[in-house]
């Protein structure tokens, strides 16, 4: 709500009386009613639910009958309905994706605002950019809080010249051949306050140079001084276990050239904090072997244009039997085991897809559903354990306090759904509404905007 909106009732009151009545009258707090609510920590929902939100904060949770509503407020009958908190996607690549373009030109303050709120549009509360910015845009718009989504980053990360992220997004991060150097962007990123400095530590199948260990151990040690973490795309057991002795604070993507070993769980007992993204959205081509059934979901039509759901769906059309479509698929069955293993292993697992990247593509939003309904249905989890790292682990790793979870004092952000999650993870894409900060997303007004620039620049 905006700040005025927030006036005690008696003053807001006298303003109404002052200027005739013409001001809405909006509630204090609002008590969202009767439905299933699943609060993002992992515990047992509570059915026939009752929370009440008090401008963008949530200030109490429980059954419905024991809350205590303050007078005045404003009642929303959700029953039928089962509440998610809003997700936070972990791993996304910002401003290069554009419908069907893919390039540094389209990093724009538009195209940014865009991307965020079709974010928001399929509740993702958050992102993170993983180390592929461009100049101080994200920055800015991180201070700005606009609609949508809220944007932390990366800033630039770090790989040997010429060799850090992929595809057009190449140039974006820091080329480092000394320590100095590697300690001196370390700093500078530090200034800027970043959320997380991103390593890329990949040969990308023997064409670039990996970051050397002397360098990602300047990196890690400087900015562990200035109290940022550090996460590391990655590929290769070997250099999981070297950047877990060198400190590194979690994994952008899944070990997937061995299967995990004994020696590496030992390694991660000894660091409990460490986390593991899987990027399964960004692996679906090596992990369907036939064509998914939510590619004829509505909620892809409201987002994307015809186009683009064509394309997506000739990926899954099986095509040339290619040595790097082999490997692709012997990787993402790596992927799906070492998953589900050290999922068992109690190992943290974290919700980030590479949207906007190379694989990821523009399909921003869905990818963060796609990945959550892969972990629960390929790779060990259960429905619940993927809502959690959709959710709260994810809030955690990026210090998002305010985010995760339903619960008094957290910001209200969350997804109003037609149908449990528990029963079928593929539910969390049947959404009513989505609140963030206190407010609904004006979904119906986004989609039309997107479906009439589908028409005409698609
Ligand atoms: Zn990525």
């Amino acid at each position: 709500m905006r700040p005025m909106m927030r006036l005690t009732s008696v003053t807001l009151a006298g303003l109404i009386f002052a200027v005739g009545a013409i001001v809405p009258v909006k509630a204090e707090t609002t008590v969202f009613e009767g439905a299933r609510l699943i609060t993002g920590d992992g515990s047992t929902p509570i059915e026939n639910s009752a929370f009440i939100v008090d401008g963008n904060r949530i200030i109490a949770v429980g059954r419905s009958g024991e809350v205590t509503i303050p007078a005045g407020s404003a009642r929303l009958d959700l029953a039928g309905k089962t509440v998610i908190p809003a997700l936070i996607d972990a791993h996304v690549h910002m401003g290069y994706r554009k419908g069907l373009t893919f390039g540094p030109e389209n990093y724009t303050r538009e195209n940014l605002i865009d991307t965020l709120n079709r974010f928001a549009y399929y509740g993702v509360a958050a992102i993170l950019e993983t180390g592929t910015a461009r100049g101080d845009l994200a920055y800015q718009l991180r201070a700005e809080t606009p609609p949508g989504a809220l944007l932390r980053t990366a800033g630039r990360g770090f790989g040997m010249p010429n060799a850090g992220p992929g595809g057009p997004m190449r140039d974006s991060a820091y080329g480092v051949t000394t320590e100095a150097e590697a300690r001196a962007d370390v700093q500078e990123l530090a200034a800027k306050k970043v959320d997380m400095i991103k390593i890329w530590v990949d040969d990308r199948n023997g064409t670039v140079e990996k970051l050397k260990p002397n360098l990602y151990r300047a990196i890690i040690d400087e900015a562990h001084k200035h109290d940022i973490h550090v996460m590391a795309h990655i590929v290769d057991l070997a250099d999981v276990k070297d950047l877990l002795r060198a400190g590194v604070d979690g994994f952008a993507h899944m070990i997937r050239d061995k299967n995990v070993d004994d020696e590496l769980l030992a390694l991660l007992k000894a660091r409990p904090n460490v986390f593991f993204e899987q990027t399964l959205w960004g692996e679906r081509r090596a992990i369907y072997a036939a064509r998914p059934a939510w590619l004829d979901e509505p909620i892809l039509r409201e987002t994307f244009s015809s186009k683009e759901i064509e394309i997506l769906g000739e990926e899954f059309s099986g095509g040339a039997e290619t040595p790097q479509a082999q490997r692709a698929r012997a990787m993402g069955q790596v992927n799906l085991r070492n998953t589900a293993r050290l999922n068992a292993a109690g190992v943290t697992l974290a919700v980030g897809t590479d949207s906007g990247g190379v694989t990821g593509e523009e399909f921003f939003g869905l990818g963060t559903h796609i990945e959550m309904e892969i972990e629960a249905t390929r790779a060990g989890l259960t429905p619940m354990q993927a809502l959690v790292a959709g959710t709260r682990t994810p809030a955690k790793i990026l210090g998002l306090d305010q985010l995760g979870t339903v619960a008094p004092g957290k910001s209200a952000d969350f997804i109003v759904l037609n149908a449990n999650p528990l029963d079928n993870i593929a539910n969390t894409r049947k959404i009513d509404r989505v609140y963030l900060r206190g407010e609904a997303v004006p979904r119906a007004a986004m989609r039309a905007k997107w479906q009439a620039g589908a028409g005409s620049i698609r």
